[in-house]
């Protein structure tokens, strides 16, 4: 092999490997999806609040130089930050934080708690009663005080590394990842789609018991929740049929139900979830 298809061999082999759902990719900057949020509102970007600042993100910032007279250099420069208003500022722990406000910081809170596993619909920067619901669990999660509020405590639980998945887990079916776990749009997905057809059926990823089967009014449809003693909870969302009853003991593989298209979704898959205590975690790491 000459030096050049070493290098061709060696890039193939990384370019494979980068091949990944979004879910294996590292937590964006909380700043830069202020940014992300604060071009969104001036209609200048529609990709995903996903803290990466990519070639959409550093076009709608030149978009936003031209029109403000400034350097078009595509960087969030402090001149630019201004032009983009209170929703690309202030920095979080720069101010008290709490029900109401509005800012760049409360974009940083809202991603950051959504990577923690405690995400409150859409990331727009507006502190409101779903924010302030998150917050609230991801303080009880955290053994905080459950104030509400973003103290001193709150920031340092949420620059803290964000939580995995402890055990491993059985793929509940045996199909390429659709969305993965992490930013989606200007919201966050805290699971895994596998797409699959009606009627496919779906297996418990880990051991437990169902502590929940049944139709649900928000957007995870007929949904089972599958509860193993050390705290890991596995949900598989969506189905057309569901196999097993509260209270059942399942093991890795048992049957638990079959894809559909209940809830909010466009298509069958199945969303499937992991919680840790509570916060919802990447399954992909965990799967075999
Ligand atoms: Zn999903």
């Amino acid at each position: 092999m000459t030096r050049s298809t070493w290098l061709a061999a060696i890039l193939a082999f990384f370019g494979a490997s980068l091949v990944l759902p979004a879910a294996a990719l590292a937590i964006g900057s909380p700043r830069i999806a202020a940014v992300q949020v604060a071009l969104r509102a001036k209609h200048l970007y529609d990709g995903t609040v996903d803290g990466h600042a990519g070639p959409a993100t550093t076009a709608a910032l030149v978009t936003l130089q031209r029109q403000a007279g400034l350097p078009p250099d595509g960087v969030a420069g402090p001149q630019t930050l201004a032009a983009l208003g209170p929703l690309a500022g202030p920095a979080l722990g720069t101010r008290a934080l709490g029900p109401g406000d509005v800012g760049g910081d409360v974009v940083e809170l809202q991603f950051l708690l959504a990577w923690h596993g405690f995400p409150s619909g859409t990331i727009d920067g507006t502190f409101g009663s779903h924010t302030e619901t998150a917050l609230v669990r991801f303080q009880q999660w955290a053994g905080l005080s459950t104030t509400g509020t973003v103290g001193p405590d709150t920031l340092t639980a949420l620059h803290a590394p964000i939580p995995s998945c402890p055990v491993r887990l059985a793929w509940p079916i045996r199909v390429p990842v659709g969305d993965g776990f992490g930013p989606r749009g200007a919201g966050f997905h805290p699971g895994l789609d596998l797409p699959a057809p009606f009627g496919t059926p779906v297996h418990a990823a880990a051991i437990g018991s169902v502590t929940f089967a049944g139709p649900t009014t928000g957007g995870y449809g007929n949904l089972v929740v599958v509860k193993g003693a050390d705290g890991v909870a596995t949900l598989y969302a969506h189905l057309s049929r569901i196999l097993v009853a509260r209270g059942q003991a399942v093991t890795v593989g048992t049957l638990v139900g079959l894809v559909g298209a209940t809830g909010e979704t466009t298509g069958p898959h199945l969303h499937f979830e992991v919680r840790v205590r509570g916060a919802a975690v990447d399954p992909f790491p965990a799967l075999g």
